[in-house]
Parts: C-alpha cells; structure tokens; sequence
C-alpha cells in the first residue's frame, strides 16, 4: 500500500545518504574509497552516482533505522534488512561493500547493489525484488539519462554500473544497464517508449557477445534501430576507458558502432576456423545466411560484395544462394 511504499522509500533515501557519508568522511569507509580511487572513480562520481560505503557490522543499518522508528518487519521487505534464520531479529542486507543506490524513473532510491572490494564471490549483490523494485523493468542510471536520451532519442546499453559511471564522465550521458539480468521484453518496451535508437556497449568477452546477439531481437522487436559498439577482445568499457582514455572510448567505440548484420557476421566468424577449407565454406554459408535475413536488396547486395572481396568468390553464387536462403525464410 501507499504508505509502506513510501516508508521504504524514506528508507532507502536516508541509507544512501548514510553510506555516501561513511565512504567520504570516516576511517572506516577509507579502504573503499582507496579501492574506488584505485579503480580511477573520482569524487565527481561518487557525488553524481551517490556511491557509499555499507560497513562490515552485522546492525549498523539495523540500529540506524529502529531509531529512526522504521519497521523492522517492513524494512525486511524493502530489502534492506534480512530476518535471522532463528527468528531473534534482523541483520542488514549489504556488509563491506561499495554501494549504488539505484533510482526510478522518477529519481527515487529503490534499490541498492553492493559490490566486494577486490575480487571474491558473489562480486555483486542486489536488492531483491521487492514492492518497488523489478529488474526485469528497472535500468541503472535511467532517471539520470532521461534528459541526454529524449534529446538524441538515442539510448547505450552497458552491462555493469562501473561501465555506465565511467562512460558517463566519458560523455555518455544516455547510458545504462540492466541490473544483473539479461534484457527482457518489459526493458525494451521502456525504451522504445523513449527512444528510436540502441547502441549496445557490452563487454568484449564471449559473454558479453553472446548477451549482444540475444538482445538483438529484443530490441529489434519493439522497432528499435540498434547498432552495435564492439571493444577489443576480453576488455569491458570501464577497462577501456581505464587503459585508453575517455577520448579514444568516444572516438573508438560509441562514434563508430556497427550494423547488426556487421555484428552476427563478426560473431560466426569467430566460430569457424576460415584457414580450413571447410570451415571457410561453412563460413560463408552461414554470413548468407545472416545477410539472407536484410529485407533491403540494396543492404543484401553491400555485404555479399564485401563477402565475394574479401574470399575472392563470385557475387553470382552468392547472391543465389542468399536467394536460396530467402525462398526459405518465407
Ligand atoms: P567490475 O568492473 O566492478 O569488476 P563488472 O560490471 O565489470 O564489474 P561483470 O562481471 O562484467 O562485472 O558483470 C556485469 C554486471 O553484471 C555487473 O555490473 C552486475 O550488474 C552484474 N553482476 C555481476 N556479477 C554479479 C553477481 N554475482 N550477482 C548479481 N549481479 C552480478
Ligand atoms: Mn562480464
Ligand atoms: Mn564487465
Ligand atoms: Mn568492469
């Protein structure tokens, strides 16, 4: 009802505050702030972003909302505490960990993700699904990007919040990502309900290709335009940015993506070894294959040239083949 939802609202609120003042201005929160810094997050971003720090108490945030006459029972909900398995009463949800408060559309904190200083298991922890908080329809930073998004109509889909902080200082101020789920049905429609345009920037591990490739068709499917920005193998925009600077970030990568069709072409390449006869022939059956999906004759014919150039093969074969191809999609 109403007034819970509020209540966790205010909640949320104030423990964002909370860590955000426990990051900056107390020793306990030092060795967070070294790691962030470590990590090249300046103040501007940990201001902007709100980033915290939860302490490795088990009740720091228990005590700090009993006083401040929250429920406790409400407050387990919410996804801020969690009730002790023998029933004696609860512990907070996020110990040692940097957090990220997450907002709603309309700027409210309605979610918190903490992540592990340096490596371990699990790196990150989200809030549950609770009476405000679906992931299946919620976007890190989508409040933030609204402005940058409705004027470019024009959205970039991260993967994990340090990429979407970093690329923001970059000058990417209509990026977001999804909250430890894949993409789903509802996300896109909230975009498409803002947006003409999608440029995917996930990681450049198999991973992150493989998560590109599924949400394609999502996109695609509510009548996005989506465009692909590809980073060199095994790095994550954050890492990029790190080792190359936010200017080659820009000029690299978010200026220059590529088509869809570019994409699929560049992902079956990889899974065909083009120095065995076979495996170039399977190669090139299967880019007709993609190129056989494009409606355009036009779009069709530019990349069977650029097959037929690039493995010296007649436009002829391919172009019936891709007819082949077509007779088939019907
Ligand atoms: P960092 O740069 O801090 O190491 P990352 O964003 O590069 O993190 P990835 O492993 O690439 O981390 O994961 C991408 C995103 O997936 C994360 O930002 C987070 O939203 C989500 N994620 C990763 N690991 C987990 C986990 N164990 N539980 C829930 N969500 C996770
Ligand atoms: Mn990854
Ligand atoms: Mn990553
Ligand atoms: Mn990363």
């Amino acid at each position: 009802e109403v007034a819970a939802r509020e209540k966790v609202i205010e909640a949320h609120e104030l423990t964002a505050k909370l860590y955000h003042y426990l990051l900056m201005n107390t020793t306990h929160g030092q060795p967070a702030l070294e790691y962030l810094r470590s990590r090249g997050v300046t103040d501007k971003q940990i201001d902007h972003f709100m980033i915290g720090y939860a302490p490795p108490e088990w009740d720091t945030l228990v005590r700090f909302l009993l006083k401040r006459e929250f429920d406790a029972d409400l407050m387990e909900k919410g996804g801020l505490l969690v009730a002790k398995q023998d029933g004696s009463g609860y512990i907070d949800r996020f110990r040692d960990r940097i957090m990220f408060p997450i907002w709603n559309r309309d700027g409210k904190t309605i979610a918190l993700a903490g992540r592990m200083l340096g490596e371990g298991q699990p790196k990150y922890l989200n809030s549950p699904e609770t009476m405000l908080f679906n992931k299946s329809r919620n976007f890190y930073n989508f409040h933030h990007s609204r402005p940058a998004m409705r004027k470019s109509r024009r959205i970039v889909l991260f993967e994990g919040y340090m990429d979407v902080i970093k690329a923001w200082s970059a000058g990417v101020n209509n990026g977001v990502a999804t909250m430890g789920t894949a993409l789903t049905d509802e996300h896109a429609a909230l975009l498409s309900r803002n947006v003409d345009e999608a440029i995917l920037c996930y990681d450049g591990d198999s991973a992150g290709q493989a998560a590109v490739l599924k949400s394609i068709p999502i996109l695609e499917k509510v009548g996005l335009r989506v465009q692909v920005a590809m980073l060199p193998k095994g790095m994550d925009p954050d890492e990029y940015i790190e080792a190359h600077g936010a200017n080659a970030f820009m000029r690299e990568t978010i200026e220059h993506p590529v088509s869809v069709t570019k994409f699929k072409l560049i992902y079956a390449k990889k899974s065909h070894i083009l120095l065995e006869e076979e495996g170039q022939k399977n190669y090139l059956l299967e880019a007709v294959r993609i190129i056989a999906e494009l409606d355009s004759p036009t779009e069709r014919e530019f990349y069977l040239k650029d097959l037929s150039r690039e493995f010296e093969f007649s436009l002829d074969s391919l172009k019936q083949d891709c007819f082949q191809q077509r007779q088939k999609l019907q």
